[in-house]
């Protein structure tokens, strides 16, 4: 049966640098494509984690040097991984669909994320990003108004705060764009971080978690399956211990009794289970996968991967 899918791609999908993503998208979209000949409609969310280090370093490095003054805010550097990502996967995406005989337009629509000014992630700057400083180099940044903390004693890194997605700026678009049959690439990278300011959107310096943001996105476009693709094909407990379980499927309540548990590492795992929680509490008949990408088609069917539900 035709679903409404939204396909959230970790980072095993795009690879860490220039030439792994070029290879990495043409793996990526032969499993997205399977799923569009299947009669799917599909929505593709993705994460940018060594895509905006590596815009931000590059910025850091030319103000350094002084190439350029003005560092680049996070919100801007959001917004590059989004177009530079979005370029390639829909490039591969347009030619495998084109080597299979399908004719679906493909594209990237530049996101925005609206976050609460007053979001407590914002107190408590967790995420670290770009380069690595001296005591004193980061005394001088501090001075200038970044947020710098120590990094498990290997210097000073920039930290950036991690809030919550609240609203999703081009939802419409994005559902128009379905609902007339093509294939949407949103919320990379989490999305821009805005905050809105009477009309105007704010860019905020954060980076937000791409699996919350695309249970954010499957429940604003009323989706069927909120399906997250990762390095692992089924989520576990007691992970990488002697007494490991893998899961085939999980109610909302053991979800919340193994989070309390502490089986699922916070920065990885605990996002996607949280993000799967959240999606499918949204509404009736709403569910989650937490499988490998090359698994997708097959976790859909039921056969692998870990439900929740
Ligand atoms: P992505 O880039 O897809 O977001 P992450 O590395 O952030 O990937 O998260 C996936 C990783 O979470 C897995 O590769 C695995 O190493 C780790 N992990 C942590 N806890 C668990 C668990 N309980 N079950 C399965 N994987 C887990
Ligand atoms: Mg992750």
């Amino acid at each position: 049966m035709k679903k409404r899918i939204v396909i959230a791609l970790g980072g095993n999908a795009l690879g860490s640098n220039l030439s792994e993503q070029m290879k990495a998208v043409k793996t990526t979209s032969k499993a997205i494509v399977d799923l569009i000949e299947e009669g799917h409609e599909v929505v593709v969310a993705h994460g940018n984690g060594p895509q905006v280090g590596m815009i931000n370093l590059a910025f850091e490095a030319a103000v350094r040097s002084e190439v350029i003054k003005d560092n680049i805010p996070m919100s801007v550097c959001v917004a590059m991984s989004q177009g530079y990502i979005g370029y390639d996967l829909q490039n591969a995406l347009r030619e495998e669909m084109l080597n299979r005989g399908l004719n679906v337009p493909v594209s990237s629509i530049i996101s925005q994320v609206v976050v609460d000014k007053n979001d407590p992630a914002f107190k408590n700057p967790t995420k670290p990003i770009g380069s690595f400083y001296s005591k004193k180099e980061a005394e001088e940044m501090i001075q200038k108004g970044y947020i710098l903390k120590e990094d498990a004693g290997r210097g000073y890194r920039r930290v950036v705060a991690s809030p919550k997605p609240v609203d999703i700026v081009e939802k419409e678009t994005i559902k128009a764009l379905l609902n007339s049959g093509q294939l949407v690439i949103a919320v990379g990278g989490g999305g821009i971080p805005v905050i809105k300011d009477g009309n105007h959107l704010k860019g905020a310096n954060a980076v937000v978690d791409k699996d919350f943001a695309s249970s954010k996105l499957a429940q604003l476009i009323d989706a069927d399956f909120l399906v997250i693709l990762t390095a692992v094909e089924k989520v576990a407990i007691n992970f990488g211990k002697e007494n490991e379980m893998w899961l085939d499927e999980l109610t909302i309540d053991e979800a919340k009794k193994y989070i309390e548990q502490g089986h699922f590492a916070p920065g990885s795992m605990l996002p996607k289970i949280e993000a799967a929680i959240e999606f499918v509490n949204s509404g009736s008949n709403r569910k989650a996968l937490i499988t490998l990408l090359e698994k997708a088609k097959c976790g859909i069917e039921g056969k692998t991967g870990t439900i929740i539900k």
